[in-house]
């Protein structure tokens, strides 16, 4: 019975709205699962309906995008508080910063593609956090790629010409900020070396010491020997290891629930050290 710890719904860009992640959970035979959203949560309050209507455990979260040196680094935060001011602060600038880069970007898919910032927005939920997949979606709808992964392919990927950067803050400040709210802090697929430049082993420890409580070894984008070295800094510093799917929908990402798990040792570790906000049905 085991807890997938790292999922979006269409609060950002997965394809399926947090009750229909929660019920694919369910099918997928999992114990619980966590939402974690992209700057967003928003979803909460819809999962943990659903978790309850299926029997399952829910565990609030969200993924914030920071940058360190270029690199670019994703940290998970469980059970932070969504109501404290600099995690609201922090919330707010990362979704600004994702309108007007999205933008960016569907101003010069628009100079080759048939593609208008109407026809993105047509793909966003109420209220979601915008990202690359939705400028995806709208080049699927134009009949221009099959799917997203097409997309990102051809046209959205780092060394794209079409590519913006977005202005992040740094892992440090982001960690700091997470405990500040009583989130736990987890730095997501570290060594995710198809999506870029990767963090050094110092630039980890930096991490660490900011105040960084666990790391996400067992997740598809990370191969050997970065997961390797990942369980080692754990053993080092007591760290919280977890493994997670990353869905996006079964339409948004190959990913698949469960395909890694977290276990419960772990998951009771979290909720031990979170304590921003309220887990559900979750006594590991
Ligand atoms: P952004 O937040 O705008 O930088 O977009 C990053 C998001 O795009 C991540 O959440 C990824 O899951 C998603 N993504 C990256 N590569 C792909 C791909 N090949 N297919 C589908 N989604 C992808
Ligand atoms: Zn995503
Ligand atoms: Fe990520
Ligand atoms: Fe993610």
């Amino acid at each position: 019975m085991s807890f997938d710890l790292h999922t979006h719904s269409t609060v950002s860009d997965g394809t399926e709205p947090p009750a229909m992640v929660v019920a694919e959970a369910a099918r997928a035979g999992l114990r619980g699962l966590a939402l974690t959203d992209h700057d967003a949560t928003a979803g909460w309050a819809e999962a943990r309906a659903a978790a309850e209507a299926h029997g399952l455990g829910f565990i609030p979260g969200m993924e914030v995008t920071s940058m360190a040196a270029g690199i670019s680094v994703h940290v998970l935060s469980y059970l932070h508080d969504p109501e404290h001011p600099g995690m609201r602060q922090l919330n707010a600038a990362a979704r600004a910063g994702r309108v007007e880069r999205a933008k960016q970007i569907c101003a010069r898919l628009a100079e080759d593609l048939p593609i208008t910032w109407e026809a993105v927005l047509e793909q966003v939920g109420p209220d979601a956090a915008i990202g690359r997949p939705h400028l995806a979606d709208a080049l699927v709808a134009a009949g221009m790629v099959a799917d997203r992964s097409e997309a990102f392919r051809k046209y959205l990927h780092r060394r794209s010409r079409y590519y913006v950067s977005q202005q992040n803050p740094h892992p440090v400040e982001v960690i700091r900020l997470i405990r500040q709210a009583g989130g736990v802090p987890v730095i997501a697929h570290a060594m995710a070396v198809g999506r870029g430049q990767t963090l050094s082993p110092a630039q980890l420890e930096e991490l660490v010491a900011a105040g960084l409580l666990g790391v996400e070894v067992h997740h598809r984008d990370n191969p050997e020997p970065g997961r390797a070295l990942l369980l080692d800094l754990a053993a080092r510093h007591d760290l919280i290891v977890t493994g997670s799917s990353d869905y996006h929908g079964a339409a948004g990402k190959p990913n698949r629930l469960g395909e890694n798990t977290t276990e419960a040792d772990q998951v009771a570790r979290i909720l031990q050290l979170g304590t921003g906000s309220q887990p559900y049905n979750v006594n590991p």
